[in-house]
């Protein structure tokens, strides 16, 4: 009835505004993030799975504001994403990340160091520019950073995407395809981007030992990006089962709780065996 389209709109409607108003709540406290302090970056091993050894790392924000519990990133970087806030932030890490691998440098360390990036920093910030500047300040060469970015990122604008990746590629950088196989990306896009490697979704990784599904899907990936010449890294690895079928499979790379949660930048570097600096 009517009447009880009505009562449904409203209690939609209360929903709704209970969420915006907890967006906007977010956006005010993270507004003020940056000049308090509030932000930091993890850093998450990633391994060579025949090997075993440390190759790299994820740097992962982190948020914990002055007055509260820390904030996931699946709840803050939406609201970064929709209010622009991701601009400044983005180049906050861009900057932070950047003087990590210079201490790594600084201390002999050979790793690689992966950055993610969003879709507002691809089409509506000069990227390219930031980063230039940001390898100057720190003379980190472009080949020790990889960047990372979304399936659904790269699709926005595939034109406009192509031209940034090709010039971060000319600079030097990595490029890697993050969440791969959630997206919906048409195969024949991976040829046209310079991408150096798959990043695959942690969604089949986790129980790729036991549904043939995502074992299926997960070993397609691999197949993919081997056959063009691509490398390939597991997400969200937890079990030594996982990684052993992963690398049975010809996965070159793994990253998950089983190597390493994301830590603090002091404890990769005490963990890799250098004297702690700051
Ligand atoms: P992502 O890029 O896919 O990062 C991997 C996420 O999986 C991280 O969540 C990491 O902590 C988590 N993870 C790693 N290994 C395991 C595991 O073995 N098991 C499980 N269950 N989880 C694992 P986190 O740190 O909460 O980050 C969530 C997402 O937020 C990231 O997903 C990325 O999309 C975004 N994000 C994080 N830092 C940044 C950033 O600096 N800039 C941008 N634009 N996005 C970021
Ligand atoms: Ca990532
Ligand atoms: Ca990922
Ligand atoms: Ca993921």
């Amino acid at each position: 009835s009517k009447e009880c389209g009505r009562g449904t709109f409203s209690y939609f409607d209360d929903r709704m505004n209970a969420k915006a108003a907890e967006r906007l709540v977010l956006h005010n406290r993270l507004r003020q993030a940056l000049g308090r302090d509030e932000l930091s970056l993890a850093y998450q091993p990633q391994v060579n799975l025949r090997s075993g050894r440390i190759f790299g790392a994820e740097a992962l924000l982190r948020w914990t504001p002055r007055d509260g519990e820390p904030v996931s990133p699946a709840r803050f970087i939406p609201v970064a994403e929709e209010s622009g806030l991701i601009l400044p932030i983005g180049e906050w890490v861009i900057q932070e990340a950047f003087r990590e691998a210079r201490r790594w440098r600084d201390a002999g360390l050979q790793l690689q160091l992966g950055i993610n990036v969003s879709g507002l920093q691809i089409y509506r910030s000069d990227l390219v520019a930031t980063l230039a500047a940001v390898q100057r300040d720190t003379g980190v060469p472009p080949g020790m950073i990889e960047i990372e970015l979304t399936e659904s990122t790269l699709m926005q604008d595939v034109h406009a995407a192509r031209e940034v990746l090709d010039a971060l590629k000319r600079a030097g950088y990595g490029l890697a395809i993050d969440d791969f196989g959630t997206g919906y990306s048409s195969l024949a896009y991976l040829k046209r981007f310079p991408l150096n490697k798959l990043k695959i979704d942690r969604s089949f990784v986790t129980d790729v030992c036991t549904n043939a599904e995502d074992r299926a899907i997960a070993c397609a990936i691999i197949q993919i990006a081997r056959s063009l010449n691509r490398r390939v890294i597991a997400e969200g690895v937890e079990t030594a089962e996982q990684a052993a079928l992963l690398r049975r499979h010809g996965c070159h790379e793994g990253q998950g709780y089983l190597f390493g949660r994301p830590m603090a930048a002091q404890e990769l570097r005490e963990r890799l065996g250098t004297p702690a600096t700051n």
